[in-house]
């Protein structure tokens, strides 16, 4: 923790955070927006245009955490906004099947070719907890195999050595989670095929499916090394149990279809949100035909939802994919790239320890000159240098996510103005990791 005081005016914030704290848990409805990690005062934010975000208090960030992906084009993009109001005017839901979900149905299956169907949920963690029961109910076998530090949102059977928020927090598992919801979760560790090997010689007959991030950003941006996530791919059709690309935070960002777009190996489902909803609560899992058959109405795996596939957050979503064009991913990798030399540049010139990791166009910056291929190696860095680099970067008017086990994600709306407010931030902030003193 830093007890360090923000030079920027924060009274809103602060007096907005008092009330939040009495009546919300932490004064946060998700627990990394906290600033438990870092210290300090979280700030209110009131608006967000092109590369920016206005807090309570009037001060400008450029934005870095892109609402924890979804942002690609920026705040408040005309296409998306126009489309969202015209949506909004003709009502906002109807409990029936609206056009709209069917036309985003067909724009992820156009993009991602192993996904034949999909079903719209309401968020990533919805997502992979239907494709998890939906992998269940296909196979009739029980177990999962996940990998510590990925995410795949606050499903019980997937929160255990988790990534995100759950290792910012520090925590190995959560209470609520009982020993029979978590007992057929096997975790290994990640790019890890040995282990994902010698877990299917012991236990294959019963494994229902292996679920992965597509690329990890959940302990910081880990690719999968070379042949891991194929690896995955065999391993599991050799056993027959089902691949699940978690593609919540890479998919549609890393490139117009994801990982996949990338690597092309194909899951045999997939789950979606963030980008893909556009910045409103919309979410999706799909997958091969055959598998999605066994979903209710049409087959006997049931779920469901009453605001699922809501007309407001569709249009928000379809908007978003469909202004995402070549040049929109040309420049989020560039601002990847770009954002990855000024860490190189700064950190190098403070002879700070780093490491700069990239998956595709996630980029973080880990406080160690070891390559981070997994949770054990993303912990054992330096993270104690990260609040002060946090706390100056927000003193300079630039929001970095509040956690070390955090990706960075940009959008295609950083131009050059935003860069140079960057790059101005960037030397202090490695100045202040520098002189963080590691605790006793
Ligand atoms: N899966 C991945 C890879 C994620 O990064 C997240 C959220 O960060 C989720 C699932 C959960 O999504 P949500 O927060 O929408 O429930």
């Amino acid at each position: 923790m830093t007890s360090e005081v923000s030079q920027a005016h924060v009274s809103s914030s602060a007096a907005l955070f008092d009330r939040a704290k009495a009546v919300i848990p932490g004064g946060v409805n998700s627990p990394v927006r906290a600033f438990n990690a870092v210290g300090g005062t979280p700030r209110f934010m009131v608006s967000g245009t092109g590369p920016y975000l206005f807090d309570a208090d009037d001060n400008r960030y450029v934005d870095l955490v892109c609402s924890w992906g979804p942002m690609i084009l920026g705040h408040a993009h005309p296409a998306v906004v126009e489309a969202v109001r015209r949506t909004v005017g003709a009502g906002l839901s109807f409990g029936t099947p609206t056009a709209g979900e069917v036309d985003l149905a067909e724009e992820i299956i156009a993009r991602v070719a192993p996904v034949e169907q999909v079903r719209l949920v309401n968020s990533g963690t919805e997502a992979t907890m239907s494709a998890i029961r939906l992998a269940r109910g296909f196979t009739g076998r029980s177990r999962i195999v996940k990998f510590a530090g990925c995410y795949h949102g606050h499903v019980d059977a997937l929160l255990a050595e988790a990534g995100s928020g759950v290792a910012t927090l520090g925590l190995p598992t959560t209470p609520g989670v009982t020993g029979a919801q978590a007992e057929d979760t096997i975790v290994l560790p990640y790019n890890d095929l040995d282990a994902v090997r010698a877990t299917f010689a012991e236990h294959g007959s019963t494994i229902a499916a292996v679920i992965t991030e597509a690329a990890a950003g959940n302990m910081g941006a880990v690719a999968p090394v070379d042949g891991f996530n194929a690896g995955l791919r065999e391993i599991t059709r050799e056993y027959g149990a089902l691949l699940v690309m978690d593609e919540v935070m890479t998919g549609f960002r890393v490139s117009a279809s994801g990982w996949f777009g990338l690597e092309g190996v194909a899951g045999d489902l997939y789950t979606f949100g963030k980008v893909m909803s556009g910045g409103l609560p919309a979410a999706a899992f799909g997958g091969r035909a055959d598998v999605m058959a066994s979903l209710a109405p049409v087959g006997p795996v049931y779920q469901a939802g009453t605001l699922s596939g809501n007309p407001v957050a569709v249009a928000a979503g379809l908007a978003t994919l469909r202004a995402a064009d070549a040049s929109v991913y040309a420049a989020l990798d560039a601002n990847a790239k770009r954002l990855g030399a000024l860490f190189t540049e700064a950190l190098t010139a403070a002879s700070v320890p780093h490491r700069v990791q990239f998956a595709g166009n996630l980029v973080s910056v880990f406080f160690t000159e070891d390559e981070v291929i997994d949770y054990a190696g993303a912990k054992a860095a330096q993270t104690w240098r990260f609040p002060p680099f946090f706390h100056a970067l927000l003193d300079h008017g630039v929001y970095a996510p509040p956690s070390a086990f955090e990706a960075w994600f940009v959008s295609a709306a950083l131009d050059e103005a935003a860069f140079a407010e960057i790059e101005a931030a960037m030397g202090p902030a490695a100045a202040a990791a520098a002189a963080a003193k590691e605790p006793s």
